[in-house]
């Protein structure tokens, strides 16, 4: 039986101050020494930098209001994966859809492993983690990386539809980072795959588990001959789909300037001081391409509470009602919103020296990044 451990179910809260008071809690020392362990001294702030409403540059400079860069240093180094992932997606579009470098090795299935979607992987670390992801929206970044890794790499599952599955279920669920994540793990976007076998599961999640299909060597791990339990070898095919609100008639004052909202620029205070009408548009083509479960449904729609007087309207862009008659249309700019005519505002980046292009790896971007730190 596994020395069991309860894996930190973390919340989220909506409002404004409690999230600003999230990010002053960060120690960022504390982060770097323990960020790979499960109950580790992470910042639980993906959901919000996800939906807009913290920046990278804002959490980054409002950790430096209390600790120096080189405190710092570890933690702006994972916002800086966050960047880097966007300036990818910026860069190939939907091409981030298929396998960027190389081809994904020893596919078994486009479908996904039922095991890990039913959380009865056998393997207790993996399985918590998986309820907790249910329970709270939320996986810690190495849990993601050992589900991701069992699922292409042992069970060999084609890397798209388990990560549609996660991506469904996360509160922070991002095109960019998740999709790139699952490919860097695939080795379709790296030089290698990504394996962790029982020993770094029961290091890093404290919970002890032995004689299990992970117990073995990271050779026998990587010559996939380990014999894989039935149950790892069933497969589901998963038809996800976004239970989003009734649409509902609004109005828009075209006497005003119109500011667009996206479910990833929920930010209260941009342009908070302007006299404007403003519209969080959900648009129902987005989310049947990427469906988001009804938890983050919800999130969003609390989330957007932060902003006074959003009006909320479910359809299409081009179905706003008066917008060729509005003086200003005004958005943040972001890869899935390119349809969106008007002023679009940003993208707000880290590292704005730096210019958008194809960066070959993360440790390259990292590398000219690091000139800027200050
Ligand atoms: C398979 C897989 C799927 C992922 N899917 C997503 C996703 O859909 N959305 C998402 O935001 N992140 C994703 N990540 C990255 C990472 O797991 C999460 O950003 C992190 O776990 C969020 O928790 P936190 O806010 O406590 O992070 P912290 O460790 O406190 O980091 C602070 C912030 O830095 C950024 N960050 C940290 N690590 C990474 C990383 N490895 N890649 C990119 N950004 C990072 C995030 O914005 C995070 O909020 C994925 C990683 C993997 C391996």
């Amino acid at each position: 039986m596994p020395r069991t451990q309860t894996i930190i179910r973390p919340s989220f809260p909506t409002d404004y101050q409690s999230i600003l008071q999230r990010v002053y809690a960060i120690n960022p020392v504390r982060y770097g020494r323990t960020r790979n362990y499960l109950d580790g001294a992470v910042s639980y702030l993906s959901p919000y930098i996800t939906h807009g409403v913290l920046t990278l540059p804002q959490v980054r400079d409002m950790v430096l209001e209390n600790y120096s860069v080189q405190q710092a240093t570890d933690f702006i180094f994972q916002l800086t994966w966050r960047e880097f992932f966007y300036r990818v997606w910026w860069q190939l579009g939907d091409d981030i859809w298929q396998d960027i470098k190389d081809p994904q090795q020893d596919i078994r299935t486009y479908e996904a492993p039922t095991a890990i979607l039913d959380a009865n992987t056998g393997i207790y670390a993996l399985d918590e983690a998986v309820r907790v992801l249910y329970e709270t929206g939320y996986m810690h970044n190495h849990a993601r990386m050992w589900i991701a890794s069992v699922a292409c790499n042992v069970c060999g599952a084609y890397w798209k539809l388990p990560s549609q599955w996660l991506y469904y279920h996360l509160l922070d669920g991002d095109i960019a980072s998740n999709t790139l994540s699952w490919q860097w793990v695939a080795g379709t976007f790296a030089s290698k795959k990504y394996f962790a076998n029982q020993a770094n599961l029961n290091k890093y999640s404290g919970i002890e588990q032995h004689n299990t299909f992970l117990d073995v060597s990271y050779d026998e791990l990587r010559s996939a001959t380990i014999e894989l339990p039935r149950e790892l070898r069933l497969v589901t095919h998963l038809a996800l789909q976004t239970p989003l609100p009734p649409p509902k008639p609004i109005s828009i004052d075209t006497t005003k300037p119109l500011y667009l909202y996206h479910a990833w620029s929920l930010s209260p205070t941009w342009k908070a001081n302007e006299d404007a009408e403003r519209v969080l548009v959900l648009e129902p083509s987005h989310f049947q391409r990427y469906p988001i479960s009804e938890k983050r449904v919800q999130f969003i729609l609390a989330l957007a509470k932060n902003i006074p007087n959003l009006k909320i309207f479910v359809g299409e862009y081009h179905q706003l009602p008066n917008l060729d008659k509005a003086s200003q249309v005004v958005f943040q700019a972001h890869p899935a919103v390119n349809h969106w005519r008007g002023y679009a505002t940003g993208p707000v980046w880290l590292f704005p020296q730096l210019p958008q292009k194809m960066y070959g790896s993360f440790f390259s971007y990292w590398k000219k990044a690091q000139r800027y730190l200050r």
